[in-house]
């Protein structure tokens, strides 16, 4: 079977990998659709981000669906030919924090295509996957594309859930590739009243309007966009914040109101904040990282029409052309979530 992998940055490769076998509680899938996600492209442009470095080859990707060819014994509730999204996430199960419910922070976590251990923890991007069945959510009625979603939109549902109550909230969502754009829909469906987006791209603000935002403003074009809703105390209950970039996050700060929320999703690296401004608008500055339970409740809410992710799958590539897919991904003036189609 053929695979992605990433030997260092801009060595990318579609290479032989050998079968694997499907062990009790298993199934085997042949991979259908893979998305390539902003840590794909770290690792493809930079080798890997932070501290963290490719320090052996790895096979890349970790938003996947695909459909069942064989089950391992003992899997109930699968069958083959079924259509699953895979989620990336498998906590170990039994160390302090999984024992606690907090399995996204798992402290033996082999989250797919990552570099933060070693040996890597070799990704999804491969013509055959063997997974475990508690890894695989049935999403009968979704194109193998939309299944492939459910781990991005999994991430912002996850944000969502520590956001707390937005019915009727004022959100700002900074950022608006495919995690800002999620993080619109799924604000909206836990009933935020007003969204406003940012970005510096028109094609993405475009693409926040259609998916749910009431008020869009380009930054790049417009620089003061944002001063309106910084008058008096600020406007916003709660800031998605999916850049990590400070030019954005700071101006974003500003706009909160007293005691507001800033989920910060985006991880572009350390930076200063206006500690000042933090504490005297009693802000709550909450990280959110990765998901676990929220991905099963992704694939539903698609399946049940109450979350469509398929205006954000702007382009889908065949496996042999895996690095034109990759450089299409890193260009957001016309790509949102671009997919590999492995069959
Ligand atoms: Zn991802
Ligand atoms: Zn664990």
């Amino acid at each position: 079977m053929k695979a992605i992998v990433i030997h260092a940055a801009h060595d990318l490769r579609v290479e032989d990998r050998p079968d694997e076998a499907v062990g009790a509680g298993q199934v085997k899938i042949a991979l259908a659709a893979g998305g390539i996600c902003g840590s794909d492209l770290h690792y493809y442009n930079h080798g890997g981000f932070g501290a963290v470095r490719l320090r052996e080859p790895m096979v890349l990707g970790h938003e996947v669906s695909g459909h069942i060819t064989e089950l391992g014994a003992g899997v109930a509730g699968l069958a083959v030919g079924d259509l699953v999204a895979v989620s990336p996430s498998r906590p170990c199960g039994s160390c302090a924090y999984c024992y606690e419910g907090l399995p996204n922070h798992c402290l033996n976590m082999r989250f797919y295509g990552s570099a933060m251990p070693f040996p890597h923890i070799q990704g999804a991007f491969r013509q055959v996957l063997v997974a475990d069945a508690s890894q695989c959510a049935r999403a009968e009625g979704l194109s193998a594309g939309e299944a492939a979603m459910a781990e991005p939109l999994a991430v912002c549902l996850h944000a969502t859930r520590r956001a707390g109550d937005l019915v009727g909230k004022r959100v700002l969502v900074t950022g608006c590739g495919p995690i800002g754009l999620l993080s619109i829909l799924a604000a909206r469906r836990a009933g935020a009243a007003e969204i406003v987006a940012v970005d510096i791209s028109d094609f993405t603000l475009q693409m926040a309007r259609r998916v749910g935002a009431d008020v869009t403003v380009n930054t790049a074009t417009d620089p003061d966009g944002l001063t309106d809703f910084a008058a008096g105390k600020g406007t916003f209950d709660v800031l998605y914040e999916c850049t990590g970039v400070a030019a954005a996050v700071i101006p974003a700060i500003a706009t909160m109101r007293p005691r507001g929320i800033i989920m910060q999703l985006g991880l572009g690296g350390d930076m200063a904040l206006p500690m000042v401004m933090l504490t005297s608008k009693e802000l709550d500055l909450r990280g959110s990282f990765r998901f676990h339970s929220e991905f099963a409740i992704g694939v539903d809410l698609m399946r049940k029409g109450l979350i469509d992710v398929k205006p954000l799958i702007t382009a889908t590539l065949p496996l042999d052309q895996a690095e034109a897919a990759f450089r299409l991904a890193a260009d957001r003036s016309q790509a949102i979530k671009t997919q590999i189609a492995f069959a």
